[in-house]
């Protein structure tokens, strides 16, 4: 057993519990994704082992290699930028995406699952911080777009996605992940419907996430060094 590993995801969770402490909120109701870009196999079974449910990719090749190897009850998360023509395969692998940032996208991706019999639980990723080199769509046409996606009977629409700025000081994340919640909130009341998961926050800045009413947080580093 790899007790650097399992010590960091000790840490990590003692971390989502302080935080969430620290916001009254409750530290069960966080998901906890572990980011394996770059992982080999035997890392990720250790960090099965401790009782990681839910894995984030965000390359569909990696992915793919990874999905054949490791068949564990898991859950498997698209984090990353998807491109029309790796649909297909992401279908096949994961159980969540949360990269949707188009109607294109999530059209193709519908029509994929239709062939496939299966239903995806899908987040919209928003470009909050405004940044070109960001994927995701403008808050502006938020709305419209997950108005559109109830229109898709196989996606399932769970929530938001964000990424914010690098920096050194976590707490210059904490604007953004603020206004992913007043987005979130905003477009309940509009659709007049509970959407369940803001997905934001990473190693070095998922605390004030969590402080922020994030509840799924995906950790890379953090985990796996
Ligand atoms: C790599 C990645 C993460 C994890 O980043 P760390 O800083 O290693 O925790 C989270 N979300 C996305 C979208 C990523 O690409």
């Amino acid at each position: 057993m790899d007790n650097k590993l399992k010590e960091n995801i000790r840490n990590i969770r003692r971390r989502i519990i302080s935080a969430s402490d620290r916001a009254g909120r409750n530290a069960g109701e966080i998901k906890l994704i572990a980011v394996t870009k770059y992982v080999q196999d035997d890392k990720i079974i250790e960090a099965i082992k401790e009782g990681i449910n839910d894995i984030g990719e965000s390359r569909i090749q990696e992915a793919e290699k990874k999905y054949s190897n490791l068949k564990f009850p898991i859950e498997w998360h698209m984090i990353g930028h998807l491109q029309t023509n790796k649909i297909k395969k992401a279908v096949e692998i994961f159980d969540w995406i949360h990269s949707i940032d188009s109607l294109h996208l999530a059209e193709e991706l519908n029509s994929k699952l239709l062939s496939a019999n299966k239903k995806m639980k899908v987040l919209l990723e928003v470009n909050v911080s405004g940044e070109e080199s960001k994927y995701g769509i403008t808050p502006e046409d938020l709305k419209e777009l997950a108005n559109n996606i109830y229109n898709l009977p196989q996606l399932e629409l769970k929530g938001l996605m964000t990424m914010a700025p690098i920096s050194d000081n976590p707490e210059n994340a904490r604007p953004y992940f603020k206004k992913l919640r007043t987005l979130l909130t905003d477009l309940e009341n509009c659709i007049g419907k509970k959407i369940e998961y803001l997905s934001m926050g990473m190693t070095d800045d998922f605390e004030v996430a969590i402080e922020e009413g994030a509840n799924i947080v995906r950790i890379g580093r953090g985990i796996f060094g």
